[in-house]
């Protein structure tokens, strides 16, 4: 008997030197209806619930809770051991969906792992009120298929988070890909076998299967991040994560609600949680720069004059730094006078989003530019909330969009409403929780519940949490210590056939995600194409190349201000992560030349074993569309700086 979707295996040259491989299906599984999941048949009212209930307790035993509490039951099954698939994709977001789709396609056998119920990743885990995108869902959505494209009707400019699942449910459905995910089931170890050539990925659930390929599609913003602050288990009610939001959805009527974080999901939540609770205190310990969304409905005849320019709009998005595209003046703002930087401003605020930093060319590059942007958005603040004490805290005094800009709707105005109050935890930090309050500098906030928005161990840390071995015993988090090292951002010396996707190293969380994923799953289905073409057994970076990449990417980010600031780029929001700026700012066109080049050279900087010939010339199969060329009208200074230091 063949596991599902196993139906292929032989067609790889290394199935058969794995020894222990059964090729069998064990175990039984169950066929898991997300409806169940996204329904929001009724409201949790944390008021009617009889004892504490912890949410996130910043241990497991709080995550556990968080799931029986959420209504998530993990159907039963045993486990399954000794089956073997061509390819083992940890996660089911956007990059796994999209990778198993390609897999399918090229007649792989593949298994997908997810931890949660359902596909969609980041959008499965964070319901919280007022979760969306901030890129324009016309973009942050897949452009592989163009009949999805023209097929699929977003009703907003900014798609809320229950039509993003429902897009990604529709994806998964029409590209008939559900039937090889398990769904919640954690991946709790990788190890390579040597001698056998092949992974053995063992699960929570006590799986253990094998796979020549093994593809991280783990998530950049998936390992929340949850502070251990004092006395945590003694306050009464309950505790709740942004990135670990009930399905249920919260009432938050009549109670007293306090917000830690003013980050990007703090700042979506706050204007709707104001609208139900009693008193909402926010706990801000950096001040955030934000724009207003101007978010709207996309009428049927926006949509329609849209999808004739789709295809246009694509290649377009393609060959922008973002990865994404928006009108770009590229002129410096030191160039012009104050009149006129006043009269781009104010247009670029009118559009708003985050197209604002494309008011001019050198904001995020020279201070002093970055200083006119800053000084007209501390204006905009003052101009919105009216008490000026909570208006100069709201002001941030660092660079202009170094941290993620945020895009919302309300927010400044929020803090405007008499039952909303603003707490600085910036010098005094929260001390304590109690039974009822949060303490902050020996006040008491009396509080019925909180929400953490403190955010996710941003790139790798839903690495951290998988203990994964490669060559000689090498595990990823011992050579991660100092700081993430991948070639590419793909993949990582000692840990063969082990692929990541938006990985440290890549432009990731600095273009739009979408386009970043795609872009290496298709890099990646035509190395394994390839790699069967030629009979590789398997693929890994070069130490000495990896080493140089890694020194690029550190290089490259000096350019940009983005470097200077305490952000999670440079992971400066966990207490102990090493200070390194984990994604390629060198813009997404550039990086994708090189990941191109590297694949027209024989895969220059990584060794293929037991090819025939492994400098053969690639079949290119997926990766044409993105050989599009850099669109020199909006070249930042980092593409220009990536472009002058060698592309290693
Ligand atoms: C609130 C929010 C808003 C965002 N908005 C935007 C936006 O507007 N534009 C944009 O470009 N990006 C945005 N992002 C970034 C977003 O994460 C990406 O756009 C994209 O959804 C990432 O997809 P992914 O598949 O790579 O990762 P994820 O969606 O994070 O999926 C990873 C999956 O892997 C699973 N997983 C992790 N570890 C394991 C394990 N050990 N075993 C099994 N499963 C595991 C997780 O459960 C998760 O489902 C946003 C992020 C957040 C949090």
């Amino acid at each position: 008997m063949q596991a599902p979707g196993a139906e292929n295996v032989s067609s790889m040259g290394s199935v058969r030197s794995c020894g222990n491989v059964r090729g069998m299906h064990l175990g039984m599984r169950r066929p898991i209806t997300l409806r169940a999941h996204i329904t929001m048949d009724f409201q949790i009212n944390p008021a009617t619930l009889q004892g504490p209930v912890y949410f996130c307790s910043g241990t497991n035993k709080g995550i556990e809770r968080t799931m029986i509490a959420d209504g998530e039951t993990s159907p039963a099954r045993s486990a399954e051991t000794g089956a073997f698939f061509d390819a083992i994709v940890v996660g089911a977001g956007f990059a796994g969906m999209y990778m198993l789709h390609r897999l399918r396609e090229l007649g792989f056998s593949a298994r997908v792992f997810e931890a949660g119920g359902g596909v969609g990743g980041t959008w499965y885990w964070n319901r919280y009120p007022g979760a969306r995108c901030d890129v324009e869902s016309m973009q942050y959505s897949f452009s592989f298929s163009e009949e999805l494209d023209q097929q699929w009707n977003w009703s907003e400019k900014y798609a809320p988070q229950p039509e993003i699942l429902s897009y990604a449910n529709h994806v998964v459905d029409r590209f008939d890909l559900r039937r090889h995910i398990v769904f919640d089931t954690r991946v709790v170890s990788e190890t390579f076998d040597e001698k056998a050539g092949c992974w053995l990925v063992e699960t929570e659930r006590g799986d253990r299967v094998h796979a020549k390929f093994l593809i991280m599609a783990v998530g950049c913003l998936s390992a929340p991040n949850r502070p251990n602050f004092n006395g945590l288990e003694d306050f009464n009610g309950p505790i709740y994560h942004t990135g670990q939001w009930p399905h249920q959805g919260v009432d938050f009527t009549g109670l007293r609600v306090g917000v830690i974080g003013t980050g990007s999901s703090a700042i979506q939540s706050i204007p709707i949680i104001a609208q139900q609770a009693t008193a909402l205190t926010v706990f801000q310990r950096t001040a955030t720069w934000s724009v207003p969304a101007w978010n709207e409905k996309l009428t049927p005849e926006y949509l329609q004059a849209a999808k004739a320019e789709y295809p246009a709009l694509r290649a377009k998005a393609r060959a922008r730094p973002t990865g994404f595209y928006f009108p770009f003046n590229t002129k410096p703002a030191l160039e012009a006078n104050p009149e006129e930087r006043e009269k781009q401003y104010e247009e670029s605020w009118a559009r708003g989003g985050l197209p604002f930093l494309g008011a001019y060319g050198d904001l995020l590059f020279e201070k002093a530019a970055n200083d006119t942007i800053a000084d007209f958005a501390r204006r905009k603040i003052r101009g919105i909330v009216k008490d000026p004490v909570t208006a100069d805290l709201l002001c941030p005094d660092n660079v202009f969009g170094c941290k993620r800009l945020c895009v919302d709707t309300g927010y400044f105005e929020t803090y405007n409403m008499p039952h909303v109050k603003l707490v600085d935890v910036s010098r005094t930090p929260i001390e304590r929780f109690t039974a009822h309050a949060i303490e902050v500098n020996g006040v008491e906030y009396p509080l019925d519940a909180v929400v953490c928005a403190t955010g996710f161990a941003a790139m790798t840390g839903s690495f951290d949490k998988i203990r994964i071995t490669g060559r000689n015993g090498l595990t990823l988090s011992e050579k991660w210590r100092a700081g993430p090292r991948a070639y590419l951002g793909i993949a990582s010396a000692g840990f063969p056939n082990l692929f990541m996707i938006t990985g440290p190293g890549s432009p990731s969380v600095l273009a739009s995600m979408i386009q970043a994923i795609e872009q290496h799953v298709d890099w990646l289905a035509d190395c394994m194409g390839h790699m069967r073409d030629v009979g590789a057994t398997s693929i890994e970076p070069i130490l000495k190349d990896e080493d140089a990449w890694v020194e690029h990417v550190n290089e490259v980010s000096t350019v940009s201000l983005r470097s200077t600031c305490s952000s999670w780029y440079v992971g400066a929001n966990i207490p102990g992560r090493p200070r390194v700026f984990m994604p390629y700012i060198g813009g997404f066109p550039v990086y994708v030349q090189k990941c191109n080049e590297v694949m027209n050279n024989g895969w220059d900087g990584f060794i293929l074993e037991g090819a025939q010939d492994s400098n053969a010339a690639p079949r290119v199969r997926y990766t044409e569309r993105w050989r599009v060329p850099l669109d020199i009208e909006v070249i930042s200074p980092a593409a220009v700086a990536a472009r002058r230091v060698p592309v290693v």
